[in-house]
C-alpha cells in the first residue's frame, strides 16, 4: 500500500481557515475560492489512496465545488466538513508514515505533489534551492542564478518589471490599429510562409465577426502549434497591411483547460538573461506561483493587515506577478511594499532601543555658566534654529539613554558651533569627544575653527601644533587635538598616547579616527559631520566599541523624509531651517562654451573688487592621479594665458596634506585670488570673502554635489555666484544645470536629485548594507510613515516579539536582517 503522503493539506486548510475568520464572503481568494479549490482537488485527487478517505472526498464534491452560489450558512457548514476531512486525512498520513519511517514526522506537506516523490529533505522550506521546484534543471537554475535567483523564495519575490495590458479582448472588427489589444479567434489554416527574406509562421483566424491575418517573422518553427480548428489567443499590436489589419509577431496562446499567462490579461515582463526567454519565464513563474505561493506563511499579525488594509501574503505575491487588474496590482504592490517598510523600520528602531536599553550611556551635566561664556564669545549670536537645536541636543546629552541624532542643515546653517558647543559639554564633563570629517581638509577646517573658537573663550593654544590646551573656560584645561593620516608615525603615536591616557578631550580627525585602532580612554560623545558614508550598521559598530557614546551625526545634504527614514531611521531628527542673517541668494548661472570669455572677464572684476574665486576642474572618475594632472595642466594654463596678473593657488586630492593646508591657509588670508581646485573641495570649506565658483564640466556632477560647491560661495555679506561651464551636456546634464539655476533650496533640489537619479545613487543604500527595497518607492512617503507608526505601535506592545501571533514576524524580521547584521 501506498502512504497516502500527495495530499496536500496545509495550503487548503490556510486558506479555508482565512475563509472562515472573513466570515465566509469568499474574499480569501481573488476570483473566488472555487477557481483553487478545484485545481487543489484536481491535483489531489489522483494520491488518494484510502477508499474511506476517496469516498468521502467525492461527497464533499470537491472537485467542482460551487461554493459562490452558496449562502453563508451552506459555506460554513461545508468548510467545516472539508476542515474535518483533511484532518482525517491528516491523522492517517501520520499512522502511515509512523509504521513506514518512524524518524520523518511531515508527511502531507510536498506541494502540489501529484507526480512527485515527497523531499527527504524539509519539503515546505521556501529557501530551498530552485531546482527543487518541478521542472527547474541545473541548467535553467544556473541562469536563474545570474538574475540573482537562488532558491525558491527569490523565484516567488522575482518580480516583472512591468505587464502588458493584453486584457482588452476585442472582436476582430473592433480591433484598432496601433493599439495593443487581444482576440480570442478560431484557426482556420497554418502555415510556414515566405515573410520578407525569411520564413515565417503565418495564420488565418476568425471569429464571428471576420477573419484576420498572423504572422511571426523568422519563427517557422511555430508552425506546428497551430492546429487548425483550435482556439487561438493573440495579444499585442495591431498594425495595418495594405489595408487589412495584421498581428505581427503577437503573444499567442491555445486555449485550452487553463488560465491564460501569455495573452487575455496584464502579461508580466521579467528581466531576462541570456538563454532565458519571456515565454518560459513566464511558464515557469506561473507554474512556481501555483505551487508555492500558497505555502508562503504570512507573517503580518492579522491585526495589522485589517487595520493597514493589506492584502494577504500569499495573494499579494500571486497578483504582483499575474494580476487580475491594474487596481489589484497595485493592492499587491502596497503590500509588499509595506512588508519592506515594516521589516526595514521594525529593524532599525529594534536595533535602536536594543542598544539603547542594554548599555546605558552617560548623562552629562549642562553648566550653563561656562556655556553661555562659551556663547557669548561667540562674534554671533546664534540664530533662532541654532537655539532650538542646541537646546534639543543639550536635552539628550542630560539623559542616560544615548543621544542618536541627526542635525540636518543647509550648508552654512552653522552646525560647527553648535557641535563645538556639544563637544564642551562633554569636555566639561570629563568626557572625550571625537568630531569625524569625511576629508582630511575639513578635519583640518575643523580643527583650526574649534581652536579659534576657543581661543576666544580662554587662554592658550600655541603649543603643539596638533595637540593644543586651553584654559580658563572650566576649572580644568581643555585640549583638542588633530589626527590625520598626515601626521608622521612618531607624532601619531604619541597622540594615540594622549587619547588612550585620557589627556584631550576633543579629538578631531577623518573617519579613520572610530575605525581604526585608536583607543579613546572615555569617550562620550561622537560627532559625524558631512557623512553619507556612515550608515546604520556603522553606527552600530562605533556603539559596540565598548563606549555607548553620544552619536550626533550632522548633515548638510537635505534628505528627503522618505530616506531619512530609511537610512537615519535609528536617529531623532533636527534641523537648522534658517541661514545666518544676511546670506544672499547665489546667482547662479549655466553658461554656454563660447561664454567662457565673459565668466573669466567676470571673475577679474570680482578679484579687482577684493574679492576671491574658486574654479573647479573636471571631476575624473578613472584616477585621483588623472584628475591632478589635469588640474596642474589648468592651473597652469590659467595662470600663464588667461590671469598672468593675479595670485592662483592650486588644490588637489595628490598634494601632501601639509601643501593642501598651506595652499588653503593662503586662500583663507587672501594671499590667494583664485583657488584652481579638483572637487576635493566640494564639502565644508568656509573662506567668506570668496564670491565666485565657476565649475568646469558642471554637467558631470551629481545635483547634490553642485549645491554643495555652490555653498562654497555665499557665505560672507556680499553677492555670491556661481558659473557652471559645460561643453556637450547630456540631455540628464542638461536636466540637472537646468535645476540647479532654477532651485536655490537644498531640499527642492534634493528631491530633485531623487527624482533625477532614484535612491540606490542617491545616497549608496546598496552599501548601506540594509535590506533592499525592491517595491517600495522614494515617493510612497505615507506609507512609509504607516509603517513606522505600525512598526513604533507594535513595539510598545510587544517589543520582544514574544506573543505567538508575532513568532512568525520575528522569524521574517531575522531572516530579512541577517545580511545586513555581518558588518558590525
Ligand atoms: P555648516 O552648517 O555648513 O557646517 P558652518 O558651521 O561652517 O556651516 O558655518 C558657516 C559660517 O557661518 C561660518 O563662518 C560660521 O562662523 C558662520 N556662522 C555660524 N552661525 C552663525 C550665526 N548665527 N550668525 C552668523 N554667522 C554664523
Ligand atoms: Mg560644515
Amino acid at each position: 500500500m501506498t502512504i497516502p503522503s500527495r495530499i496536500n493539506v496545509e495550503p487548503l486548510r490556510t486558506i479555508l481557515q482565512m475563509e472562515c475568520q472573513k466570515n465566509y464572503a469568499n474574499t480569501t481568494v481573488l476570483g473566488g475560492l472555487d477557481k483553487y479549490l478545484r485545481k487543489w482537488a484536481r491535483e489531489t485527487r489522483d494520491g488518494i489512496n484510502s477508499p474511506e478517505l476517496l469516498a468521502r472526498f467525492t461527497e464533499l464534491q470537491l472537485t467542482d465545488s460551487d461554493y459562490a452560489r452558496w449562502d453563508a450558512d451552506k459555506r460554513k457548514a461545508w468548510i467545516k466538513d472539508v476542515l474535518d476531512w483533511l484532518a482525517q486525512a491528516e491523522a492517517l498520513a501520520k499512522k502511515m508514515s509512523a509504521k513506514k519511517s518512524p524518524a520523518r514526522s511531515k508527511v502531507v506537506s510536498r506541494p502540489s505533489a501529484g507526480h512527485v516523490a515527497p523531499s527527504p529533505k524539509r519539503p515546505k522550506d521556501l529557501d530551498s534551492p530552485v531546482t527543487t521546484a518541478k521542472g527547474i534543471a541545473a541548467s535553467l537554475a544556473s541562469k536563474l542564478d545570474k538574475l540573482g535567483v537562488h532558491t525558491i523564495r527569490d523565484l516567488l519575490y522575482f518580480f516583472p518589471r512591468r505587464h502588458l495590458d493584453y486584457s482588452q479582448r476585442k472582436s476582430i472588427a473592433e480591433l484598432e490599429v496601433d493599439e495593443e489589444q487581444t482576440i480570442l479567434a478560431t484557426i482556420w489554416e497554418a502555415r510556414i510562409a515566405r515573410l520578407g527574406p525569411q520564413q515565417g509562421t503565418e495564420v488565418i483566424v476568425g471569429d464571428e465577426t471576420g477573419n484576420m491575418r498572423a504572422v511571426w517573422f523568422n519563427q517557422p518553427f511555430l508552425a506546428k502549434n497551430f492546429r487548425t480548428n483550435a482556439q487561438l489567443v493573440l495579444s499585442g499590436r495591431v498594425s495595418e497591411f495594405k489595408g487589412n489589419k495584421v498581428f505581427e509577431s503577437p503573444e499567442w496562446e491555445l486555449v485550452e483547460d487553463k488560465e491564460l499567462i501569455h495573452t487575455g490579461r496584464l502579461v508580466p515582463v521579467y528581466p531576462l538573461t541570456r538563454g532565458l526567454y519571456p515565454r518560459q519565464v513566464r511558464n515557469l513563474v506561473k507554474k512556481v506561483i501555483d505551487d508555492w505561493a500558497w505555502l508562503v506563511t504570512d507573517f503580518l499579525p492579522q491585526e495589522i493587515k485589517n487595520s493597514c488594509r493589506l492584502l494577504d501574503l500569499p495573494q499579494a505575491i500571486i497578483q504582483a506577478h499575474y494580476p487580475d487588474s491594474y487596481l489589484v496590482k497595485a493592492e499587491a504592490r502596497r503590500r509588499l511594499a509595506f512588508d519592506e517598510l515594516f521589516l526595514l523600520q521594525l529593524g532599525v528602531l529594534g536595533k535602536k532601543r536594543e542598544w539603547q536599553e542594554s548599555q546605558p550611556g552617560n548623562a552629562f551635566i549642562v553648566n550653563r555658566e561656562s556655556l553661555d561664556k562659551f556663547l557669548c564669545s561667540l562674534p554671533f549670536a546664534l540664530t533662532q534654529a541654532q537655539q532650538r537645536v542646541l537646546h534639543e541636543i543639550l536635552a539628550d546629552l542630560q539623559e542616560i539613554r544615548p543621544m542618536s541624532r541627526l542635525l540636518q542643515g543647509e550648508v552654512g546653517s552653522g552646525k560647527t558651533v553648535v557641535a563645538t558647543a556639544a563637544l564642551l559639554v562633554a569636555a566639561d564633563n570629563g568626557y572625550q569627544g571625537a568630531f569625524m570629517a569625511p576629508t582630511e581638509i575639513l578635519a583640518e577646517q575643523h580643527f583650526r575653527n574649534v581652536c579659534q573658537l576657543l581661543s576666544k573663550v580662554s587662554k592658550g593654544g600655541d603649543e603643539q601644533d596638533n595637540v593644543r590646551c586651553y584654559h580658563g573656560l572650566f576649572s580644568h584645561p581643555v585640549t583638542s587635538a588633530l589626527l590625520t593620516g598626515s601626521l608622521s608615525e612618531k607624532e601619531k603615536v604619541a597622540i594615540h598616547q594622549q587619547i588612550q591616557e585620557g589627556k584631550v578631550d576633543i579629538i578631531i580627525g577623518t573617519h579613520a579616527l572610530i575605525q581604526k585602532a585608536v583607543e579613546f580612554s572615555k569617550l562620550g560623545l561622537v560627532v559625524i559631520d558631512e557623512q553619507h558614508r556612515f550608515g546604520v550598521l556603522q553606527r552600530l559598530a562605533l556603539r559596540q566599541k565598548g563606549f555607548n557614546p553620544h552619536i550626533l551625526v550632522m548633515t548638510a545634504t537635505p534628505i528627503p523624509r522618505t530616506l531619512s527614514l530609511t537610512l537615519y531611521g535609528d536617529l531623532d531628527l533636527s534641523v537648522i531651517d534658517e541661514l545666518p542673517p544676511g546670506r544672499q541668494e547665489i546667482k547662479t548661472r549655466w553658461l554656454r562654451p563660447e561664454q567662457r570669455g565673459r565668466a573669466y572677464d567676470f571673475l577679474r572684476r570680482q578679484i579687482l573688487d577684493g574679492q576671491q574665486a574658486f574654479i573647479i576642474c573636471p571631476l575624473i572618475e578613472e584616477s585621483e592621479n588623472i584628475e591632478a594632472k589635469a588640474a596642474v595642466a589648468e592651473y597652469e594654463r590659467l595662470s600663464k594665458e588667461i590671469f598672468p596678473d593675479l595670485r592662483l593657488g592650486l588644490l588637489h586630492g595628490r598634494m601632501a596634506t601639509s601643501e593642501k593646508e598651506k595652499a588653503m591657509q593662503r586662500f583663507r588670508d587672501g594671499n590667494i585670488d583664485i583657488l584652481v581646485s579638483t572637487p576635493v573641495v566640494e564639502v565644508g570649506i568656509d573662506v567668506p570673502n570668496a564670491t565666485v565658483m565657476l565649475v568646469e564640466a558642471a554637467d558631470r556632477f551629481g545635483l547634490s554635489q553642485l549645491h554643495q560647491f555652490r555653498g562654497r560661495v555665499g557665505r560672507g555679506e556680499k553677492q555670491s555666484y556661481c558659473l557652471l561651464l559645460a561643453e556637450k551636456p547630456s540631455p540628464e546634464g542638461s536636466e540637472r544645470l537646468k535645476a540647479i539655476e532654477e532651485i536655490q533650496n537644498g531640499f527642492v533640489l534634493a528631491e530633485k536629485d531623487l527624482e533625477l537619479r532614484g535612491p540606490g545613487e542617491f545616497f549608496g543604500t546598496r552599501q548601506s548594507g540594509l535590506p533592499d527595497l525592491r517595491m517600495a518607492k522614494i515617493s510612497d512617503t505615507s506609507l512609509l510613515e504607516l509603517a513606522r507608526n505600525e512598526a513604533i505601535a507594535l513595539f510598545q506592545r510587544d517589543f520582544g516579539l514574544t506573543v505567538p501571533e508575532h513568532h512568525l514576524l520575528a522569524q521574517e524580521l531575522a531572516r530579512v536582517w541577517q545580511t545586513g547584521s555581518e558588518v558590525s
